[in-house]
């Protein structure tokens, strides 16, 4: 099968060795034995994401002897595209707008007795918004006030009429509960589209047949799959792999200066020291 895989990180630090072992990783599946390995950059986070580690990405990758086919995708270019899939979700009465400021929705949570919490521990969104009424929302979004666009999951779950499943390619067939994730966002307060929306967009479009990526976003596949089977695209197949850890146990992180493939580089490492070890 002609497989297609992708690197998809986002720019808000330089590389680790975290995100050398999923490059590598995803980068030798599309090698052998033939195949697309490409490179997407996912920077809709206007406040996170900084052009010079977008560059920096390319450049240590390369430097890693990693290549790419195509031009790499770079999210905030493709905004237009976002937004014609947030319309259309709208047009079809499944999302909403969200007003909560996190500290409304902490409050919600905590006079709850028995608040619901996602598989990842966060509580889930108590729906606060979602029964506000056609002219509240009106009125509130003419007076200024900033929002989320939420997805309605049992709206949404009403619509997609076959089970949701996908396959993992350690575990099998596995069965989505998307409905334990809550109304998911879709656009947020602070940037125009979400990693939710954004990364199952460019997966199909960009022809992708394998996810490969660390397995703290595995549940994220759950309300993933919602989007696809509602925008009607291709479901990949997914490998989530354990992430790196450090000596003490601790998952690696962009601030983990001394991790860095930029480091490593001005310390002299040469790549193919850093590829055996990893
Ligand atoms: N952009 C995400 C990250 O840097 C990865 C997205 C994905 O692989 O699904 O964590």
């Amino acid at each position: 099968m002609f497989i297609v895989t992708r690197f998809a990180p986002s720019p808000t630090g330089y590389l680790h060795l975290g995100h050398a072992a999923a490059a590598v990783n995803a980068w030798r599946r599309a090698r052998a034995p033939c195949g697309r390995f490409l490179l997407r950059l996912e920077d809709i986070d206007p406040g996170r994401c900084r052009p010079e580690y977008a560059a920096a990405i390319a450049e240590d990758l390369a430097w890693f002897g990693l290549d790419w086919d195509g031009p790499i995708r770079v999210q905030s270019a493709h905004l237009g595209d976002y937004q014609a899939v947030l319309d259309d979700l709208a047009g079809r009465g499944l999302l909403y707008p969200c007003f909560c400021t996190r500290a409304d929705i902490m409050r919600e949570v905590a006079a709850s007795t028995a608040a619901p919490h996602a598989p990842d521990g966060s509580p889930l969104y108590p729906g606060i918004c979602r029964g506000l009424s056609v002219s509240e929302r009106a009125d509130r979004i003419a007076a200024g006030h900033r929002f989320a666009l939420r997805l309605d999951m049992p709206a949404a779950l009403q619509r997609v009429s076959h089970p949701l499943i996908y396959h993992e390619e350690a575990e099998g067939w596995i069965t989505c509960h998307p409905g334990r994730f809550g109304d998911v966002v879709l656009a947020r307060k602070d940037a125009p589209a979400s990693y939710h929306l954004c990364v199952t967009h460019d997966d199909a479009v960009q022809g992708v047949t394998l996810v490969t990526r660390g397995a703290d976003l595995k549940s994220a596949t759950d309300p993933q799959r919602v989007i696809q089977a509602l925008m009607g695209w291709p479901t990949p197949a997914y490998a989530h792999h354990p992430l790196l850890l450090d000596q003490d146990g601790r998952r690696l992180a962009k601030r983990d200066k001394a991790a860095t493939l930029r480091a490593m580089r001005d310390a002299g490492i040469p790549p193919e020291h850093i590829l055996a070890r990893l």
